[in-house]
């Protein structure tokens, strides 16, 4: 892994990311608009590996845009309910990290890309046993495997308030789409049964994956994404309810994960474009994160092929741009300041 960073980050303050959103009128205004341009494309495929997300309406189209100050902009059907899926990945990590810290769960799950699929049994063969990425299946298991509680049912407690607290109400368990995806996943059986094998998982694998399939179908609306988002992007303070859900560090070190692996084998296009930390799940939800700012919720079926809502994800980079969310844009100093600054420092 190369030198601990933190050999020469310890004691030193950690700056948070600066610059605000425009004003609430023009937000409104943008995301209306990043809808109804996004409106138009009818391009991707409704995910169908777990029968009952085959159903869904590939006409249904949410966008909502969260502040980091409290302010939520629903657009569209911002309010219609889906299966949370890979997106929970996020949220459990960030429970994780809470209960773990950082460095457990970093040597335990890991943090970068596999390069393969989210479902990828050969990855954990290629790593020997090590997941690597808590935002693909394997990590994920074995995220959920350290979720606290002295049983299954306080685990999956667990995870539910916990997720709650994130969208500031009470989630609920989608029935029909925990069955549907219980009876028909076996691969997630295998790999964690291959943990298992290899010693990562310490717990009875199948029960382990119980609580990450019923994770899986919590549903949530494109406004509670956004919600969840913009509690990751306040420091970990739920900018509606108020609520601590979890520590400023570990609000950073979920963001790097999401900026590393949150979008499939697509992460690094989605950087260079969006420029935000992202997580999407098969159901067609995306959150996207702007530090200090707030959050993008979408919800639209439609996929592209690496799995990533083609709406939400045309969404996302409009309002990226027109809402100047994007973490690596910057613009240089007016030359007045810069000479005023270098006065000041001696220079
Ligand atoms: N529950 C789904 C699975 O494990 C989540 C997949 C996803 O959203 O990427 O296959």
């Amino acid at each position: 892994m190369g030198v601990d960073v933190a050999t020469v980050t310890d004691e030193v303050e950690q700056e948070v990311s600066t610059g605000s959103l425009p004003v609430w009128d023009q937000v409104e205004r943008l995301a209306q608009e990043a809808h109804a341009r996004s409106h138009l494309h009818d391009e991707g495929v409704v995910a169908d590996y777990i029968p009952v997300l085959a159903q869904a309406d590939p006409s249904l189209f949410g966008v909502c845009v969260a502040e980091a100050s409290g302010p939520v902009h629903a657009v569209g059907d911002a309010a219609v309910e889906f299966s949370v899926q890979s997106i929970s990945k996020a949220f459990v990590y960030a429970l994780v990290c809470e209960e773990h810290g950082h460095e457990v769960v970093r040597d335990r799950v890991g943090v970068n890309n596999t390069g393969l699929s989210f479902n990828s049994v050969i990855a954990v063969e290629l790593n020997d046993g090590h997941p690597m990425n808590p935002m693909v299946n394997a990590g994920a298991l074995a995220t959920t495997a350290l979720v606290p509680g002295a049983s299954f049912a306080e685990k999956w407690e667990h995870v539910r308030t916990g997720l709650s607290r994130f969208a500031g109400r009470q989630l609920e368990l989608d029935g029909v789409v925990y069955r549907s995806e219980s009876a028909t996943n076996t691969r997630n059986k295998a790999i964690a049964r291959l943990l298992q094998s290899y010693g990562r998982i310490e717990l009875d694998p199948l029960e382990v994956v119980d609580v990450y399939t019923r994770q899986c179908a919590l549903r949530v609306s494109a406004r509670d994404l956004a919600v969840m988002g913009a509690t990751l992007a306040d420091g970990g303070v739920n900018p509606v309810t108020g609520e601590r859900v979890v520590s400023g560090q570990v609000c950073r070190d979920t963001l790097a994960v999401l900026a590393a692996t949150g979008m499939y084998e697509r992460s690094g296009e989605w950087l260079f474009e969006i420029g935000l930390p992202a997580k999407s799940g098969v159901s067609g939800g995306i959150v996207a994160v702007a530090p200090g700012k707030g959050a993008i919720g979408t919800f639209s079926p439609p996929l592209d092929p690496a799995g990533n809502s083609v709406r939400g994800r045309l969404a996302t980079a409009y309002l990226s741009r027109a809402l100047g969310l994007n973490v690596f844009a910057s613009s240089a100093q007016p030359s007045a300041q810069r000479g005023a600054d270098e006065a000041g420092r001696g220079a």
